[in-house]
């Protein structure tokens, strides 16, 4: 056999089997405790920083919200800087989101400002200043430095070449000889900064939503199907089928769990969510993650929020556009879901 193509198809096929025999194998509630043990061992777990006190390294008005950016620790040794983004008119605990940010130069560009932290006056680019958005609607809203971008691009990556777009691929290789994956500090990442959110005074305790586009759209399913404080969820440009999407092109490695497909497609481990709301939205004409491929998981989750009683709490759109943000419903969406104390 020259090539390989049907010795892939048919591991494909073989995965799809062991999936199905194992659902068939399975009450609702096993499998769902089996794919969240699962996920957790197949993403990494990193052990966790309990030492580190948060720093507040800037504090400013803007127009309509006070921009705070601190200094937060996961791991040991490895710290990280999130924007907070607070509306101006903020009296009593509002609902909140964690927002996070896909390739680029990290949580700058969802929060209206150039790499360099100037304001940035342009159109906004794919991210659409989304961070702003979600504050302006009245949430408050971190939006942490994700792993290998910007600021966070590793300095054996900086020494080769400045111009570096990130250390994704060093990052998820070394840990990949570990045996863990740069998803999976990053979703550890995230969810610290849940943490320092869900402590601040501004807060409404138990009102806290994730918003990701991209790479941040894994990056928040991971962090909602693993941690039920995340009440509400929007995937942004992330939602499909591992087939249609990541295994159909050249992604970035930052985007390759090790044995994840053995145990379940992506619908399946984004319906670890159900049954609390959940938005998708993806563009028609987005080339690395297809419509055919969306429209594919919009169906499985679909029936999945059916049986879980709860089909009102799964939206989905597919607007006129390429890979990028939308929010033409979702930040809406978002904002009344976690104002409301039914959801
Ligand atoms: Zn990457």
């Amino acid at each position: 056999m020259w090539r390989a193509d049907a010795f892939l198809e048919s591991m494909y096929n073989e995965a799809e089997k062991n999936t199905k025999d194992s659902q068939a194998a399975m009450s609702a509630e096993e499998r769902n405790r089996y794919l969240k043990q699962t996920l957790r061992r197949l993403i990494g777990e990193f052990e966790a920083n309990e030492n580190h006190k948060p720093v507040l390294l800037e504090r400013e008005s803007c127009d309509g919200y006070i921009r705070e950016r601190v200094e937060l620790s996961a791991v040991p040794g490895v710290s990280f800087a999130a924007y907070i983004l607070i509306p101006e008119d903020q009296r009593k605990p509002m609902p909140a989101a964690v927002a996070v940010h896909g390739h680029g130069y990290g949580s700058r560009e969802i929060v209206g400002l150039k790499q360099d932290g100037s304001s940035d006056p342009d159109p906004p680019g794919i991210h659409r200043h989304f961070a702003v958005q979600l504050v302006r609607r009245g949430m408050v809203v971190i939006a942490p430095d994700v792993a290998g971008f910007g600021d966070r691009r590793l300095a054996a990556d900086l020494a080769r070449n400045p111009e570096a777009a990130n250390s994704c691929h060093r990052l998820s290789t070394q840990l990949l000889m570990h045996g863990k994956t740069l998803a999976g500090l990053r979703a550890a990442e995230t969810l610290r900064a849940l943490d320092y959110l869900a402590e601040r005074p501004e807060v409404q305790p138990g009102g806290i939503g994730i918003m990701g586009f991209s790479g941040g759209g894994l990056i928040s399913f991971l962090c909602a199907a693993l941690d039920e404080r995340i009440r509400a969820a929007v995937l942004a440009g992330y939602p499909n089928t591992f087939k249609d999407s990541i295994m159909a092109m050249q992604h970035c490695i930052c985007n390759y769990i090790p044995g994840i497909l053995n145990h379940a497609e992506l619908p399946e481990w984004i319906g670890l969510i159900a049954p609390r709301p959940l938005y998708l939205e993806s563009g028609a004409d987005d080339r690395i993650f297809p419509a055919a491929g969306f429209n594919s998981a919009v169906e499985q989750l679909r029936e999945t929020y059916r049986r879980a009683g709860a089909e009102d709490r799964l939206q989905a759109d597919l607007f006129p556009g390429a890979h990028e943000i939308s929010g033409r419903h979702s930040y809406d969406w978002l904002s009344e879901r976690l104002s409301s104390p039914e959801n």
